[in-house]
Order: structure tokens, then sequence, then C-alpha cells
């Protein structure tokens, strides 16, 4: 190798999943974190389309989390937004959202994060075995959520070693349920989502079930 040439590495991508109903803090500080812990060039923040996980409850248009998720995430240089999931007529689950992502992007090394909650239904998911192969997992620690379960220790124990890491993140208690919950009764989200994001709620009037009707034909 020539003096002064660098040597090229593999780009290092974090994914971020998730519904993002709203987005808030602990999705941002849980993204820097494992940004900072594990060298990542970028963030890339992937909305679904249609959670598997959360068919029951009428998740928020596509169009307004995905909107959410890019007033988020549009101050910092390394943190991005994907329409993979979104764009996907069929509900939404891991292992197409790294798939597509790998097709986007051959040569990167893809780290999937999650947090401490949705770890746990890993174990759930069909084709771990798929999904390890396609990226390495980081689980954040999360408050009322505990990462160093002996139920989770003795699955990660049958997977290959450096396929899921865990990591202690500032604890941050703020849920998107919870932020549903006081939008929908007029108490304040102001500090657990970014300002951008408070008046985008207010602006397209969600999580009140009074205007509801109004917003979808809107
Ligand atoms: P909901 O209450 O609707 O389930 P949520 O707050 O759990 O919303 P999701 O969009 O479901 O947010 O989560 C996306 C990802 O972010 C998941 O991996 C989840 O574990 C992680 N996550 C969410 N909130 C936190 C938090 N406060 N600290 C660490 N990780 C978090
Ligand atoms: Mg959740």
């Amino acid at each position: 190798m020539q003096k002064g040439q660098s040597v090229e590495r593999a780009r290092r991508l974090g994914v971020m999943g998730g519904t993002f109903d709203p987005i808030h803090h602990g999705h941002l500080v849980a993204a820097s974190e494992v940004a900072d812990r594990f060298g990542l060039d970028e963030v890339i923040f992937v909305p679904t389309g249609r959670p598997w996980q959360k068919e029951a409850r009428g998740v928020s248009p596509a169009e307004d989390r995905y909107l959410m998720t890019v007033i988020a995430t549009a101050s910092n240089p390394r943190f991005s937004v994907s329409r993979v999931d979104v764009d996907r007529e069929k509900v939404t689950y891991t292992v197409d959202t790294l798939r597509d992502l790998r097709a986007y992007h051959p040569d990167a090394e893809l780290f999937f994060i999650t947090g401490a909650d949705a770890l746990a239904s890993i174990l759930s998911w069909q084709d771990w075995e798929e999904l390890f192969a396609l990226a390495k997992f980081v689980g954040v620690s999360r408050p009322g959520f505990d990462l160093n379960t002996e139920h989770l220790a003795a699955h990660l124990d049958t997977m290959p070693a450096d396929a899921v890491t865990l990591i202690e993140i500032p604890a941050l208690a703020i849920s998107s349920t919870e932020c549903r919950r006081r939008a929908s009764e007029d108490r304040p989200v102001w500090y657990l989502v970014p300002d951008g994001v408070v008046q985008y709620i207010s602006k397209r009037n969600l999580y009140r079930p009074v205007d509801a009707e109004r917003r979808d034909g809107a």
C-alpha cells in the first residue's frame, strides 16, 4: 500500500426500526449511544409500514410517522430515514427490512438497534438465523425491562457469540404509548419528543379520538 492511501473499511450502518408513533427522545438517545459505542457512520431510522405486533390497535398513518421521524432526525448529519418499510405493501417483518437495506448497501456492516423489550421478542421471530446473517444486533437497556434475564441469557448462549451485544444506555423512561396518552388528554409532550414533533402532533391533531375522523378526511 502506498503512503497516504487509506484502507477502505466497510461502512458501519445502524438500523433503528420502530413504529415511531410518535418518535421520542428514548429512540434518539438509543441511536446516538449505539452510534458512538460502535463507531457507526450513519444510523438509518426505519418507520414500520404495518407493524406485525400492533395490528390490533390503530396505528397512525405511515406518512405521519415517517414525517415525524424526518423532523426528529433532520438536525443530525449522521441520522437518516428510510422508506423501505413504509413503501412495502405487506406487514413489516424485521427480516424484510434487513434484506432490503442489505440490497441497498451490499458492502456495509449492518447493526440492528433494539430496546430490551423488543429484543425479547427476537426469540419469537421466525428467521433468526437469517437475521443474524444479515446484521449484528445491539440490545439497549430500557427502563422497566430487564436486559439480563436468565431467559434471554439462556437463548443468547445458543446463538453465535457476536450476534447480539447488550449495552447500558442513559435511562429515559419514555414510551410512545405514554406520549399518545398525554396528547389525547391534552397534557404536555414537550421535552419527551423533539419540539418539531410536538408541533406536528398538534398541527395534524394526532392522538385525539374526537378529531380522528376530521384528520383522515383532511
Ligand atoms: P409503543 O409504546 O407504541 O410500543 P415505543 O416507545 O416502545 O412505542 P417503538 O416504536 O415501539 O417505541 O420502539 C422502537 C424501538 O425503540 C424498539 O426497539 C424499542 O425497544 C426501542 N425503544 C423505545 N423507547 C425506548 C427507550 N425509552 N429506551 C430505549 N429503547 C427504546
Ligand atoms: Mg414498543
